[in-house]
């Protein structure tokens, strides 16, 4: 018998905005967000839809295709999160079924969206044409049941309806929170209330493993306020008040090459170590092919 309560982690997709290959990316990955978290039981959920996510594709193709089952839940529709979608190969075999979960955009619906990066002007085949049984799934902030997971989201600070998950397994056993487009700072005007900021803490609390925007540096982050992305420092400060064992510094800097990447961790660990940690036991930055157990 599987362990219920255990699961995997893998990063196909670790960097933010654009995707950055070549030399300078080669070990902490050029591809935009995408995270699988497969349960024991063999549920599959996929956290974004980056370009990251062609390569997992490829692999659940080769390992089961005709009986691939996913869930996809979208952080939101920027274009760093849904340009894989159309180059998921399990789209392309009749018996795979995929649902796509992730939240609307203004009056937007989610699968207008999806429509659109699938429209005939911009790709070959459109969403209809899809051989896998596919359904959309528009989520609002709350809780709701994924599959093997309960999933709590809170609307994140960033443009547009962002929003960050937390998931734990029905079966118990230990919990993971995935918020990436995140400004922890004062920047930007977000409608995510005056309370925010204690919500945010209360919603991550406790959590065994943080996967957390940690786009710039500080002194990057001066002229980005209101961009919706977070400090590698104000990541770890923010896991170390909520009580986090592990944090994993995601979403990359375009501009950041695997030496940048290899200083910031290694800045975030010195602050980590430097005290007021709570329960934050390590630090790492996400790397394209890491895989963690939960
Ligand atoms: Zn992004
Ligand atoms: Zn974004």
């Amino acid at each position: 018998m599987p362990d219920r309560k255990a699961y995997t982690v893998t990063f196909w997709g670790t960097r933010g905005s654009i995707p950055t290959p070549g030399a300078h990316t080669a070990r902490y990955g050029g591809n935009t967000p995408c995270v699988a978290v497969e349960s024991a039981g063999g549920e599959l959920v996929i956290l974004d839809a980056g370009t990251g996510i062609r390569a997992l594709g490829l692999t659940l193709v080769g390992r089961h295709n005709g009986a691939v089952n996913a869930e996809i839940l979208l952080s939101h529709a920027h274009w760093d999160h849904i340009q894989g979608l159309p180059h998921f190969k399990p789209f392309f075999a009749p018996g795979n079924r995929v649902r796509i979960w992730g939240p609307r955009q203004g009056t937007t619906s989610l699968e207008a969206i999806l429509r659109q990066q699938m429209d005939p002007a911009v790709f070959p085949v459109p969403l209809d044409a899809l051989s896998a049984k596919l359904t959309v799934q528009q989520v609002e902030p709350g809780e709701f049941t994924m599959g093997a997971f309960r999933v709590h989201a809170l609307r994140l600070r960033h443009p547009g309806t962002t929003l960050g998950y937390r998931l734990t397994p029905i079966a118990g056993g230990p919990s993971m929170a995935y918020v990436t487009d995140n400004e922890l700072g004062a920047g930007g005007s977000y409608e995510t209330g005056a309370t925010w900021a204690r919500d945010f803490v209360t919603f991550l609390k406790g959590v065994d493993l943080l996967i957390h925007d940690a786009m710039y540096t500080p002194e990057e982050l001066a002229s980005h306020r209101g961009w919706g992305h977070s400090t590698f420092e104000e990541a770890v400060a923010v896991a170390a008040e909520a009580g986090v064992e592990r944090l994993v510094l995601f979403h990359h800097e375009p501009e950041h090459g695997d030496g940048a990447i290899d200083d910031l961790l290694a800045l975030a660990r010195q602050q980590a170590r430097a005290g007021g940690r709570g329960r934050l036991a390590e630090v790492l930055a996400a790397q394209e092919g890491m895989k963690l157990t939960l």
